[in-house]
């Protein structure tokens, strides 16, 4: 066992360093996935473990976040764009609204939207209470969540299939911080046209209005939620952030898309058999009334904090391979149909 990384001593078996030992909390209370709700079978909304003050993980995650920081100049230049951005990148509100109606509304973001250099993918869809976390009521005065996603480089975040972590983490913050960009400049195009909107990207710290950002995208058509616990898009596979706007903006709401993930996922078990710590399931699991596919974050988060980032589930998805997602959308797409077609004759 190392100090500060541990090590693989079988399939799915991995010891932990022995200082992540010492900040894993322990004891009755600690478990995350209570927390997260995991066996319970009755809808409340999800709590927030980055942003809660009950955080027992904390630690952990501070050892993650610095690690990150001090070893990696390029994320420290992310992160801090990210947080001036998020603090002084919106312009005021305009005096006067301009109001083209819901669809032509929809229609001009959008081609605002997939027209920036940081937008591979977007999709709005109004806000409920089953995207805010418990206590955080301050967001509840939008009603809509823009959605958009930035693919990340495969062949940099591929590099952790050969365990170098080190460009999957910069994809990732990298990813975080362009995302976030997008984000912005669309809250801008909104206010702009005298409506509130405010952009988040995946490193925010404004917690008063921190939502999920998952749950919203499969509503808004961005893609379906993969045995790997991520999104997985029929155009970026599962190599890909988010960033999110709430805006008061009315717009017509997209809908979820059937892409054939579950299809696909059902029947593979390359990120179950891939994951190192083994934080990956083949069945779903009940959390918050759902059964869905979970990530044990009690076997991921300590691996992640030691290799300073994985991704190795996103990567060795057959989804992200460039190229892929949208053929296998198809030919997922056309054998759910034939079986349809065999059904009904
Ligand atoms: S990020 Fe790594 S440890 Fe976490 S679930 Fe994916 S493969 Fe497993
Ligand atoms: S690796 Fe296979 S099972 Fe896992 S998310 Fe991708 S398609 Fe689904």
């Amino acid at each position: 066992m190392g100090l500060l990384t541990g090590k693989l001593l079988g399939h799915h078996k991995y010891q932990h360093s022995f200082l992540t030992g010492l900040l894993i909390p322990k004891g009755p209370g600690t478990s995350v996935n209570e927390y997260n709700g995991v066996g319970v079978d009755h809808w409340y909304r999800a709590r927030s473990h980055y942003h809660g003050k009950r955080n027992p993980w904390i630690f952990l995650g501070l050892f993650f976040a610095l690690r990150i920081l001090f070893d990696s100049r390029e994320c420290f230049r992310y992160v801090t764009k990210h947080m001036r951005r998020e603090k002084h990148g919106h312009r005021d509100i305009a005096a006067e609204k301009v109001d083209a109606g819901p669809e032509e509304n929809t229609r001009l973001m959008k081609e605002y939207a997939m027209a920036h250099p940081e937008v591979d993918a977007v999709g709005v869809t109004r806000m409920t209470d089953e995207y805010r976390y418990e206590g955080i009521e301050e967001g509840n005065q939008y009603p809509w969540i823009i959605v958009v996603a930035r693919a990340m480089k495969y062949d940099e975040i591929a590099k952790n299939l050969e365990g170098d972590f080190s460009r999957v983490l910069t994809q990732v913050i990298g990813g975080y911080e362009r995302s976030q960009k997008a984000a912005v400049d669309v809250s801008n195009w909104i206010r702009e046209r005298g409506f509130y909107a405010r952009g988040y990207g995946g490193l925010t710290k404004r917690s008063t209005e921190f939502h999920l950002t998952i749950p919203p995208a499969i509503a808004a058509g961005i893609g379906q939620l993969g045995k790997n616990g991520s999104m997985i898009s029929d155009k970026m596979g599962s190599a890909f952030r988010l960033a999110t706007i709430l805006t008061d903006m009315e717009f017509v709401a997209d809908k979820p898309r059937e892409i054939g993930v579950e299809e696909f996922c059902v029947s593979c078990k390359k990120c179950t058999e891939d994951c190192p710590p083994g934080a990956l399931n083949d069945e779903k699991v009940m959390v918050r009334g759902t059964r869905k596919w979970y990530v044990d974050f009690e076997k991921c988060m300590p691996y992640l904090a030691e290799h300073k980032a994985c991704g190795i589930c996103l990567t060795t998805c057959p989804w992200s391979r460039p190229g892929i997602a949208p053929s296998l959308s198809q030919k997922m797409l056309k054998k759910m149909a034939r079986r349809a077609d065999a059904a009904t004759s």
